[in-house]
């Protein structure tokens, strides 16, 4: 029999679109999307019903915990029972810590389920009793833009998405929002057809770019520039709102000051783009309103990431957009949700001293032979290191070094679970209850189990749960069910929560995070969380933390020098889930015996002939079985199709992945 049930995505997406979800006796047949949330109303991605199903019922599904029993790495696994996983891990891991104190254990987690239970609560609640090392995980992603909002505005809220439809310009900002923010779609194209405007800012010719009224394909980490020549030419204009300024800009002096020069030449010239372009994104910000910026993650990706962030951010502030419905900023959503981790993940159980390590880091700290005291174990979890981090061949060797203990929780088999010594089933959020509160939209959402946990596998909440229990922690905050874990992760005296407990909120709607029953809109009924209780345009927190009391500008070429006639030396890129990088020699004889060479070539646009050509002879051309290739790719022009500008890129192959191990004990 076939039922339907309420639920969540718990994607680290910023749409958390509501779904509704089809189970068949116990199996889920179906995912779609749901209109509990009046944000995503029933539509949602692609990728979610067609591989959800698969993560949660596939052949690569954890079922029982696992003992490693061949080479790491080489995915020979024993299935054991929870008892001896556990034992296991306390035997080893007080070893660890008799010899070289707690800090050498480190967690290395991430963002896989977003909800606020799965995340980081009974897990982080554990490792700051044990007092491992810390890890600082925004750095992987988002935590630039975080930063640069936080030395800005504070912990006030922009506005909500939904707003973007009373704009009469928007502006996407190194945001790829069919892809990666889909919802805000469809508020452009309406404002698009009440005769609004569209800007895209982004280097490459995005799907979205094809429907905007200008596209400005700037290079790759001048955003900061961009920013400063717009702030100049506002100036220029008149178009400065000095009254606003007055009253909430703090270094405002200070920061037209790196701006003025920035000509619409010179910075053209920097940027790469016409002049004329950035005059006319100029003329319309100033004179169209309100005028909404969505700032995506695509900035911190380069050079100058945080303060072309910080550029953009202080546009509106520089233009007086703020205070009206449609007008300001579509960031800082995270902070319209009254969450409370000191409750839920207790960081005052932290001993005093404990070290705290990047996580863009994690890799040079496995193979760090003189860190005092070294990484001798680490527990993965909400994470798949070996595809995500830079710098993959360094994470498989840290990975892979003999004297490491490793304890892997995932829902399914992945690369890095076959470098761990045990591997414990976690629950898919399909299987346990979770509270989701969203970094991109302003409504909080709960969520119970659609069906039955899958063979032995348990919630992260339980399987740290007992843990802890294992380790001898005895304090009440490790025995919170779940339940009291979601109520200490949202303050239950919220006045929007109508008196419901954060664990009872109904799993049919969506609850909106307003203020005082209106739409969050800064400077009308939001204002800056800073310490001058301004706009920080030269901010204290940034000063305090990064000595970054300005954003500043560093061009490329001042970290790679060019090559001569070879032309510039291409840009190492962060690595991506499913990618590999080019590996030689006897790396890559071992991964060709692992089977590297079945993947297929999936070249994100076309070649050019040279490319094409050296990919043909390779035999690796798009669809080809073929190994690593590194290609160059075409952007389609913004206008009338010419050829404007080429970006070097890693062509992809997908790794293959290791399987569900037979060997039973
Ligand atoms: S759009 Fe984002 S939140 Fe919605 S289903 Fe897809 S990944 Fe999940």
């Amino acid at each position: 029999m076939k039922t339907e049930h309420a639920s969540v995505c718990p994607l680290d997406c910023p749409d958390t679109c509501s779904l509704t979800v089809t189970v068949e006796d116990t199996r889920i047949v179906a995912i779609r999307g749901s209109r509990a949330n009046p944000f995503t109303d029933g539509v949602l991605c692609a990728k979610v019903p067609r591989a959800f199903p698969e993560f949660v019922h596939g052949e690569r599904r954890l079922r029982t915990p696992l003992k490693r029993v061949g080479a790491k790495g080489e995915d020979r696994f024993a299935r054991i029972s929870w008892d001896e996983a556990l034992d296991t891990i306390y035997t080893r891991v007080s070893a660890i810590i008799a010899e070289h104190g707690p800090q050498a254990v480190m967690p290395l987690n991430y963002a896989g389920p977003h909800g606020l239970l799965a995340g980081g609560s009974m897990d982080l609640r554990f490792f700051h009793r044990m007092g491992a090392t810390l890890l600082d995980r925004g750095p992987l992603c988002g935590g630039i833009r975080t930063e640069a909002w936080l030395g800005t505005f504070g912990t006030a809220a922009g506005i909500r998405p939904e707003q973007i439809a009373q704009a009469r310009l928007v502006v996407a900002w190194g945001n790829n929002v069919t892809w990666s923010n889909l919802h805000i779609t469809p508020l452009i194209q309406r404002v698009r057809r009440a005769g609004g405007k569209l800007v895209v800012v982004d280097p490459r010719r995005i799907k979205i770019a094809e429907q905007a009224d200008l596209h400005l394909p700037l290079r790759p980490g001048t955003d900061v520039v961009l920013g400063w020549a717009l702030a100049a030419e506002l100036e220029r204009r008149g178009a400065l709102d000095r009254a606003f300024i007055e009253r909430w800009v703090a270094g405002f002096d200070e920061y037209m000051a790196l701006a003025r020069p920035w000509t619409l030449a010179r910075a053209a010239e920097t940027c790469g783009l016409d002049a004329a372009d950035i005059a006319r994104f100029a003329e319309w910000y100033a004179t169209l309103s309100p005028a909404a910026i969505s700032v995506g993650n695509g900035l911190e990706r380069n050079q100058n990431g945080g303060s072309g962030i910080r550029a953009v951010f202080a546009l509106p502030a520089l233009a007086g957009k703020f205070g009206v419905a449609g007008g300001g900023l579509v960031n800082g959503a995270r902070y319209v949700f009254s969450k409370t981790p000191q409750r839920l993940q207790r960081p005052d159980l932290v001993p005093p001293g404990t070290r705290t390590f990047n996580i863009v880091d994690a890799g040079a700290h496995l193979n760090d032979p003189r860190l005092a005291p070294p990484v001798k174990a680490v527990f993965i979890y909400n994470h798949n290191p070996l595809v995500v981090h830079p710098d993959q061949n360094r994470m498989r060797r840290g990975l892979a070094r003999e004297d490491l203990f490793a304890v892997g929780v995932d829902v399914a088999m992945t690369d890095s679970m076959a470098y761990c010594d045990v591997v414990l089933p976690a629950c898919s959020h399909f299987e346990h209850d979770d509270l989701f509160a969203a970094y991109g939209q302003h409504w909080l959402q709960r969520a119970e189990p659609v069906i039955p946990a899958q063979g032995e596998a348990l919630p992260n909440t339980e399987i740290f749960r007992r843990l802890a229990a294992r380790f001898g922690y005895t304090e009440p905050c490790f025995r919170a069910t779940d339940a009291e874990l979601m109520d200490d992760a949202i303050d239950p005296a919220d006045p929007r929560l109508g008196g419901v407990r954060p664990s009872r909120i109904p799993t049919d709607r969506a609850l909106a995070m307003t203020v005082d029953g209106e739409d969050a809109i800064l400077f009308k009924n939001v204002f800056p969380a800073t310490p001058s209780g301004k706009i920080e345009l030269v901010s204290s927190y940034l000063d305090k933390k990064y000595r970054a009391a300005l954003p500043s500008f560093r061009p490329a070429a001042a970290r790679d020098p060019p090559r001569g006639r070879q032309g510039p030396r291409p840009r190492q890129r962060p690595a991506r889930a499913g990618v590999e990088r080019p590996r030689r020699g006897a790396a890559a004889a071992e991964d060709h015996r692992r089977g590297a060479a079945r993947g297929r070539v999936q070249p994100e646009g076309r070649l050019d002939a040279y490319h094409r050509q050296r990919t043909n002879r390779l035999g690796a051309g798009p669809g080809h079985p073929r190994r690593h290739l590194r290609g160059r790719l075409l952007q389609r022009c913004p206008r009338g199709g010419r050829r404007r500008r080429r970006l070097s890129t890693g062509a992809r192959a997908r790794w293959p992945l290791p399987s569900i191990p037979t060997t039973s004990s």
